[in-house]
């Protein structure tokens, strides 16, 4: 009774140190998240910038093409022999400067967005430079605690095979088949002529035998074996 006692103390140690341990994983894939949500937000404006990049020049090519029509234009003009042609060039030539105003109106505004887009983008690099930083050391630290708790389960798990091997067989069935069943708990103690465990009363005639210690006892309610503490005895 003693060694199944001790059994389920080491499992449930491990039980907690595995919890611990998916915790602190838990921890690290969070890191990775943010990482990857900066990463992301980054790379759109990345994205963008090149974009409005694409357009800048797109407009500044539109702007020389209007530009030389107006010279071509201009260069027209002292040809024209009749005062219905000169009109004519003219009402082109204004249009055109017309169309390279809003042209330069145009670049200035997706220059002025370009510069507000690389400033959030100069903001961003820290933030993530930054980040992954504290990532870095939160991950190393993080991981180092894992280490060691995995260290003590590895050392917990061999205690573990010790005591198993002290046991039978069919305790030991017994034993995991009702940690599974029972959230871990495979044992529970008897007390004031109840279970622990699901703190049903037992038969009278059960509770008495446990004192005796000779063999295994069950609760008829839950199942788990029962054990009486030292003290009671
Ligand atoms: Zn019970």
């Amino acid at each position: 009774m003693l060694l199944l006692e001790e059994l389920q103390a080491i499992d449930c140690a491990i039980d907690d140190k595995k919890s611990e341990q998916a915790g602190y994983q838990a921890g690290i894939a969070e890191l990775e998240e943010g990482l990857a949500v900066v990463r992301s937000a980054l790379a759109d404006e990345q994205a963008r910038q090149a974009e409005f990049e694409r357009d800048k020049a797109e407009l500044e090519a539109a702007l020389l093409a209007e530009q030389d029509n107006i010279k071509r234009s201009e260069t027209n003009m002292k040809e024209i022999r009749t005062n219905k042609e000169f009109q004519a060039v003219g009402r082109e030539i204004a249009a055109a400067r017309k169309q390279v105003a809003e042209l330069e109106e145009q670049i200035l505004q997706k220059t002025a967005q370009l510069e507000e887009l690389q400033a959030a983008i100069g903001t961003r690099s820290s933030e993530l430079s930054d980040l992954e930083e504290r990532a870095d050391s939160g991950r190393k630290e993080q991981q180092a605690v894992i280490n060691s708790l995995q260290a003590a389960v590895d050392a917990a798990v061999s205690s573990r095979e010790a005591i198993i091997k002290e046991l039978s067989s069919p305790v030991v069935r017994r034993y995991n088949q009702l940690r599974g069943q029972r959230h871990g708990r495979a044992l529970a103690e008897a007390r004031d002529g109840s279970c622990t465990g699901c703190n049903m009363q037992l038969p009278p005639q059960l509770y008495n035998t446990l004192f005796k210690r000779d063999e295994l006892h069950f609760c008829p309610h839950c199942q788990r074996i029962l054990i009486l503490k030292q003290e009671q005895g």
